[in-house]
């Protein structure tokens, strides 16, 4: 520990990350007589006004006299690595591959309040999340000169903060992002933002609401069909699988092995016996999963094996839990870490094995800077541990396939699920048919009424899939055929709710509105709903079976804390017969009582204008048909669609993913997409449409200036043109090769530094929404 004091010579230089958004890294001097830090050291500096705790990445980087506008470090915290170099060093990949600046990458190797070395040890935290004036509030800053702003530059950053995070942030987190606790107080008092008080549940395995649907409570203590003996027999599938690993394993060297195994054919059983073999041998497992809480209980599952030497990190955790975790961690109390995406950062030692479970899910990629993808940043850490990965998937990415397929990576197969159970049967209803025989307006077809109507009388549940929320999905004007339309976004208002709480809301920046009694352009009476989503599904399901007990699964209906944990635990205990919800109860849940599966419109997806659109629909109809008969009782899933010759419908219904994979991949071949080639995607927002589409153009134009072997597809409008306010024009640039592109794209970024601020930059995208 040391504090600088003015006039000392400084003795060297270090590179800092400091946890500010698009910032690289910092250099500063270490006076001298202060010890010298190790990379991953905690260090107190001032930057402008403020004062940030920051990370050592780089020691040693020259020494002599303070040189011009280098500053002195304010205090060092720790002389050892806080975060251990290994853990820095991946987090410096992260953010030069994903195009971000070292600055974005720093919050996530920190735990919650690390700032100044010591726990805050309190029952309750103050949690700060953005209200829709703050949002506008936003809106405005973003396209107005500084000099008329109605808040301060610091009061728009924890504005910006908090948009990415809408379920709010702990003001700790915010502090140890440099946002004061008076900002966040003068932004409360003018609405931008609301403040609540959480409750600290420091283990994250007691307490209802952290997603353990695998472990029974209170009243119930019955046994849990999911937690079994580890010592159970395998299927021989299993078992060779399992063996392939152990070997792959043993050698102690980096290997990538995609474990393609159906649904319902036991993976979790080789990741736990694979983990228990690890440890034997000395070393450590990350296991990562899409989303905690919607996973079946794998934290639970593998608490069950492990006992105390299992830590879970996700960002449902309170920041309490969070911290105490990541400390059991880092002491090297934990042999196996169970955790979201950033867990791929977790301060483990040794790793010998990272699982990515469901590794084609969308959710492992971050939506914010940095854009990594949490299963590409595992293989790369397991690249430079020496450790294997296990891929695993029903319905592995087009990517990770591929590499499958041209022995990049091993491949090992489960092609049956477990007990020979079989796979359930898929039925198509062509709609068009449906609309011919009962008129336009019906929404579940006769042969899936009557399927919902046969589960009831034989006590069996179903599942019933739209993935699309909200009642109706547009409001329009028989007289102007006017829609109602978000005043920030290119989107139409979809309608929640239903009589007096009826409401209209757009699903991008949550400006909500009544539902006018009148049209707002052409004030024609005659304003009629189109469109449906869930909550439309929901009412005609009970209007269709009286006698069942519904609910709904989807983002709006898990809203409160703990709603999610207590739907899916109800769902399970039998309490509801029908499950209606979004893609959420796709995956990965084993509900051994689902003998049927609806699928409302399965071409939801497939109008998007998005190069995975087959890929996803294919995807999630495999995932959602999986989880029927899972149990004892035989499966059923019955698809409705107006495309029912689609080859993402069919072959899902078919369930035979090698024939998606062949087919899939002509097109991607044909058009250029990956897995054939490398992809960016830069998007320019800008506060009018041709500001927007003029600077993509000069940077289309720079781009091809320095590497004119790219291809670009572009500039053109995104298709989501407007967004909170903000237009935005698109550019697609396509290459052999990664490096080249974003080296191509920084230089001509280079040349407009303030246009940098206004592009998000993203590589290997997910969505080119
Ligand atoms: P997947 O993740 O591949 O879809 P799960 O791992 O969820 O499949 O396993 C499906 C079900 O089969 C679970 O209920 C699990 O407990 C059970 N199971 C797994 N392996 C066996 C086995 N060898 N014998 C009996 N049941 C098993
Ligand atoms: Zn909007």
């Amino acid at each position: 520990m040391g504090r600088y004091e003015a006039g000392q010579k400084p003795a060297l230089f270090i590179l800092v990350a400091v946890p500010v958004p698009s910032l690289d890294l910092l250099t500063y001097a270490v006076p001298e007589g202060v010890a010298t830090p190790s990379v991953g050291a905690r260090v107190v500096v001032s930057l402008g006004t403020r004062v940030v705790t920051g990370i050592v990445v780089e020691v040693n980087v020259g020494r002599g006299e303070a040189a011009a506008g280098i500053k002195p470090i304010r205090e060092l915290l720790d002389v050892g690595a806080f975060v251990p170099p290994d853990v820095v060093a991946l987090a410096r990949w992260t953010a030069e591959y994903y195009a971000a600046g070292v600055g974005d990458a720093i919050p996530a190797l920190l735990p919650p309040m690390a700032r100044g070395g010591r726990a805050d040890a309190h029952k309750t935290t103050r949690v700060a999340a953005i209200t829709a004036a703050g949002i506008e509030a936003l809106d405005v800053a973003r396209g107005v000169q500084s000099r008329e702003r109605a808040i301060t530059a610091k009061q728009r950053e924890a504005l910006e903060l908090l948009a990415g995070t809408p379920t709010g942030l702990a003001t700790p987190a915010l502090a140890a992002r440099g946002i004061a606790a008076d900002a966040i107080s003068r932004l409360a008092r003018r609405g931008y933002l609301s403040l609540r008080q959480d409750r600290l549940d420091r283990d994250p395995f007691a307490g209802t609401d952290g997603g353990q649907t695998g472990v029974r409570r209170g009243s119930d203590p019955g046994p849990d069909p999911r937690l079994t003996p580890i010592d159970r027999q395998l299927t021989g599938e299993q078992a060779g699988a399992l063996d392939r690993l152990t070997t792959l394993a043993a050698a102690r060297e980096f290997r990538v092995a995609l474990l393609h195994g159906v649904t319902g054919s036991g993976k979790t059983e080789i990741y736990i016996r694979l983990s228990a073999q690890i440890r034997t041998s000395g070393r450590r497992v990350l296991m990562l999963v899409p989303e905690i809480a919607l996973t079946p209980a794998a934290a639970s599952l593998f608490r069950q094996a492990f006992g105390e030497r299992v830590a879970i990190q996700h960002s449902g955790l309170s920041d309490g839990e969070r911290h105490d975790q990541w400390q059991r961690i880092r002491r090297g109390d934990i042999d196996i870490v169970v955790g979201t995406r950033s867990a791929v950062f977790a301060p483990l030692e040794h790793v010998g094995l990272i699982v990515v479970d469901e590794e084609h899910d969308g959710s492992y990629k971050q939506e914010e800077s940095p854009r990594y993808n949490g299963r590409d940043v595992a293989i790369v850490r397991a690249q430079r541990a020496g450790a294997l990965v296990v891929l695993g998937s029903a319905t592995p990415s087009m990517e990770s396939y591929h590499n499958a397929m041209t022995g990049k990576y091993e491949r090992v197969v489960l092609e049956r699920r477990v007990l020979d159970r079989p796979l359930a049967s898929v039925s198509i209803v062509d709609m068009r048919e449906a609309y011919a025989a009962e008129g336009p307006d019906v929404i579940l077809s006769r042969t899936l009424r009557e399927g919902l109507q046969t589960r009831l009388e034989r006590n069996e549940q179903s599942l019933v899939l739209l993935n699309r929320r909200g009642f109706a999905t547009a409001v329009f004007c028989r007289q102007c055929a006017g829609t109602i339309d978000c005043p920030n976004c290119s989107v139409s208002l979809v309608v929640h709710g239903e009589g007096s709480a009826k409401r209209a809301r757009c699903h991008y920046c949550n400006y909500t509105a009544r539902v006018p009694a009148a049209c707002p352009l052409c004030a024609g009476p005659y304003l009629e709903q189109a469109g449906f989503g869930t909550e439309r599904v929901e009412a005609e399901v009970r209007k269709a079976c009286p006698d069942a007990r519904v609910a709904r699964l989807d983002r709006d209906a898990i809203r409160k804390r703990g709603a999610l944990a207590s739907l899916l635990s109800r769902f399970r205990d039998g309490a509801i017969d029908v499950l209606v919800g979004t893609q959420m109860i796709a995956k990965g849940h084993d509900f051994p009582r689902v003998t049927l599966v609806g699928v409302v419109s399965a071409d939801v997806g497939l109008g998007l204008a998005d190069f995975r659109a087959s890929e996803r629909t294919f995807q999630l109809l495999t995932q959602v048909a999986g989880r029927a008969g899972r149990g004892e009782q035989l499966g059923e899933a019955i698809v409705q669609t107006l495309y029912p010759d689609h080859y993402s419908i069919q072959l899902a219904c078919r369930q035979d993913f090698p024939a998606f994979y062949e087919r899939e991949l002509q097109f991607r071949r044909a058009m250029r997409y990956p897995p054939m080639i490398s992809l960016v995607n830069a998007v320019v927002r800008s506060r009018t449409f041709a500001g927007a589409m003029d600077d993509a153009a000069d940077i289309v134009e720079k781009v091809q200036q320095c590497d004119a072997g790219l291809r670009i597809l572009g500039p053109a409008p995104a298709p989501l043109g407007k967004l909170r306010g903000e237009y935005r024009a698109q550019l697609l640039i396509k290459g052999m090769n990664r490096k080249k592109i974003r080296e191509a794209l920084q230089s001509a970024l280079a040349t407009r530094p303030e246009l940098q601020r206004r592009v998000v930059v993203d590589v290997d995208p997910m969505s080119v929404l």
